[in-house]
């Protein structure tokens, strides 16, 4: 699905180079290439506070946390997600509250959200699943209204654009009260091992989390709350000092793959491409596709047969998981998530796609409506 061997190739001899220097330095912990990518993504996001994290789940555990909710107080997301949006909701004994998607973006229907709102709703976590942004300027009318805080999970989406209706653009991630994300080796920004962030405008919030992250100490060995031990490694950020100077030229490769696979896919009727939305542009995590007819796992057997990789993101819902039972969900309740379950599958998404991988890929499905 991806290829993090030959993207390593390309960018060797700097990250060689940074790895090497962060050794030679010893400074395995809090060393000046966190401070320094801490600042450098600050400045590619155009946000005043980023607080690099140990990985995309503590960043979203941490951003709740921030937030002082009560148990029983509810939060919002979507059931169409990674588990790491609803698992540290239920984790913090907070209640998560579920709102189904919108078919063409797979993110949050903001014309659900009302019904979902109760006394006791406290925030929303939208999610921007596969690289294109949830409806925030929809999301951050009502949370207004209603006084809720928004943490937008951007683990899929870091440097996605935003464009609001009076034409103003944001960073995804920049745009709520706060934003996490993740370095995880597969995403968009992948380090090599486990990292995450939080960003924020919030001075407040801002320092508040860079406190609770350190053991809620600002002065060595003076604790002033709970707080939790949840840091980027120096060796992560040194890693990923030099992939951030390579973001916007990743985001373009996957772009032309994706217009490349478009073209080639567009015109099979039992396939719906990648839908767009007008309000963001979309930096494939994920070419996700909808097998509108016919079997998925007769197709998946298929490609795969062909050597050709296919994910299923995500095969079941967050609300049918045996872990979240207790929320009294059942089948039936999201039908729009559930139906996507059964019938989406994504090709190979990445920054080393060769033209001829994209017509191997792209002419085996096509072979496979003809038979
Ligand atoms: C990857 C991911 C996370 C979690 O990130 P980790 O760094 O693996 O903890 C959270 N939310 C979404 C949507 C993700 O894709």
């Amino acid at each position: 699905m991806v290829d993090l061997k030959r993207q390593y190739e390309h960018l060797k001899l700097e990250i060689d180079q940074a790895i090497q220097n962060t050794i030679d330095t010893t400074a395995f912990i809090n060393g000046p290439d966190v401070k320094s990518f801490r600042d450098e993504l600050a400045s590619y996001l155009d946000v005043e506070h980023v607080i690099p994290c140990g990985n995309g789940t503590d960043a979203l555990q941490v951003a709740l946390l921030s937030l002082d909710l009560e148990p029983g107080d509810e939060v919002i997301t979507t059931p169409f997600s990674f588990i790491a949006s609803i698992e540290v909701i239920k984790l913090l004994r907070l209640t998560p509250v579920l709102v189904d998607i919108d078919p063409l973006s797979f993110n949050l229907d903001p014309t659900l959200l009302l019904d979902a709102i109760t006394e006791k709703t406290r925030a929303i976590i939208p999610v921007h699943l596969f690289g294109q942004c949830a409806n925030m300027e929809e999301i951050l009318k009502i949370a207004g209204e209603h006084g809720l805080k928004t943490i937008e999970d951007t683990a899929q989406a870091l440097g996605t654009d935003y464009t609001f209706s009076n034409n103003q653009q944001m960073k995804a991630g920049t745009i709520g009260n706060l934003g996490t994300t993740s370095f995880f080796p597969s995403k968009n920004l992948g380090c090599f091992g486990d990292g995450g962030a939080i960003m924020t405008r919030d001075k407040d919030l801002g320092d508040r989390i860079r406190t609770m992250v350190n053991h809620g100490s600002r002065v060595k060995y003076y604790y002033d709350e709970v707080g939790v031990n949840s840091r980027l490694d120096t060796l992560q950020a040194a890693i990923l000092r030099v992939k951030l100077r390579h973001l916007d030229e990743f985001h373009k490769a996957r772009q032309e793959a994706a217009a490349a696979y478009d073209l080639n896919l567009g015109d099979i009727p039992q396939l719906r491409i990648p839908g767009r939305v007008p309000w963001s542009t979309h930096i494939f995590h994920q070419y996700t596709l909808i097998l509108e007819k016919g079997s998925r796992d007769d197709l998946v057997t298929y490609l795969r047969s062909k050597d050709i990789p296919v994910m299923i993101y995500y095969p079941l819902p967050l609300h049918l998981q045996k872990a979240y039972k207790d929320l009294n969900y059942s089948n039936g309740d999201f039908p729009v998530t559930e139906s996507m379950s059964e019938s989406v599958f994504s090709i190979p998404m990445h920054t080393e796609l060769e033209k001829e991988q994209i017509e191997y890929i792209c002419q085996y499905i096509s072979e496979y409506f003809k038979r």
